[in-house]
């Protein structure tokens, strides 16, 4: 099956442009307007029919939406991560690595090594897709979005930007501009962790996980999601909760993952059953939570 091909392709070379391109409506003179990032997702969809373009706005030659570095703004310790970032810069990144791990995990369990090539961070949270890895590790960073039009700048955390799975917070003539995540405090850790039955690795259910320790080894702040839900990244607010105060040994943080699968907004598709996810997410919560704690803790960075 071949792809109906746009009528216009619209390739700029500043986030202005492209801005100026997408400006007002997801309509432009009554012809349909689709961006274009790393096309892992866009171009399946257009291939197969479920989605028409008319008029194609290309990411790809805009530098300033490109870079991993520290944030502009001096007061803000974060790390800024421009939207097309692709998942193989940030499995590559030294930065993310070691101390945003489990973006970097995320990353690197993405597809296979074209799709990490070529998918960007922000096509990622832009498409919020129920089988996304990397919402799921930004939003367990306490990461922010900023969005662009050309009127305006919003920041927003990634908890209110990905509403439900394919719903954000995205208006028209927004893009997805850079992502910032917020410096770790001492003897933090992260990590992702997930299981996928096909070849390219999709997540049945992945979960992140961050934790902040004190010298004593008790937890705390915790940071928990859950991606593979239709809910799209699902924070499991009574986990963190348990979590923080205590020590994380493997019995305590087993009892508080089956506690949390319990009560997960699970669904039965043909990739597994609610109960087959439940029993997952209490698997892999207590698997990222352990990891992150011996990252906190110094080991396996
Ligand atoms: C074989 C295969 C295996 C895969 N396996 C996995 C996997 O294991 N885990 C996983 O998480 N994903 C997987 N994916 C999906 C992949 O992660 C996609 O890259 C991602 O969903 C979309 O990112 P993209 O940069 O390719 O965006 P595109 O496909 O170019 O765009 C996707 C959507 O986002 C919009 N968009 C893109 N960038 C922006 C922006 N900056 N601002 C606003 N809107 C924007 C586009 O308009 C489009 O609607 C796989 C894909 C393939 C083809």
């Amino acid at each position: 099956m071949y792809a109906v091909e746009p009528r216009e392709y619209l390739a700029p070379v500043t986030l202005d442009d492209a801005l100026s391109a997408i400006a007002g409506s997801d309509r432009v003179n009554g012809s349909t307007l689709g961006v274009l990032a790393g096309g892992q997702s866009l171009v399946p969809l257009l291939r197969s029919r479920q989605h028409k373009v008319d008029i194609l706005v290309d990411l790809n030659r805009i530098a300033e939406l490109g870079g991993i570095e520290p944030a502009p703004d001096a007061q803000d310790r974060s790390l800024r991560l421009g939207a097309m970032v692709r998942y193989r810069e940030l499995a590559d990144s030294s930065d993310v690595r070691e101390r945003f791990t489990a973006l970097s995990d995320a990353a690197l369990s993405v597809g296979d090594v074209q799709v990490r090539n070529r998918g960007t961070l922000g096509g990622s949270l832009a498409f919020a897709d129920t089988t996304a890895d990397v919402p799921a590790a930004v939003a367990a960073l306490r990461g922010d979005v900023i969005l662009a039009s050309r009127d305006r700048r919003r920041r927003m955390p990634v908890d209110d930007f990905i509403r439900s799975a394919r719903i954000t917070a995205l208006e028209p003539g927004e893009l997805i501009a850079e992502v910032l995540l917020p410096e770790p405090t001492a003897r933090s850790g992260s990590a992702y962790t997930k299981f996928g039955i096909t070849t390219n690795g999709r997540p049945v259910v992945g979960v992140a996980a961050a934790v902040a320790l004190d010298d004593a080894g008790t937890c705390m702040d915790a940071s928990v999601v859950v991606s593979g839900l239709r809910t799209g990244p699902w924070r499991a607010t009574t986990a963190q909760a348990r979590l923080v105060g205590g020590r994380l040994d493997p019995e305590a943080v087993a009892r508080i993952a089956q506690a949390a699968a319990a009560e997960a907004p699970v669904h039965t598709d043909l990739r597994g059953s609610a109960e087959y996810r439940r029993a997952l997410i209490a698997t892999y919560l207590r698997r990222a939570v352990l990891s992150a704690a011996v990252r906190a803790s110094g080991g396996g960075k």
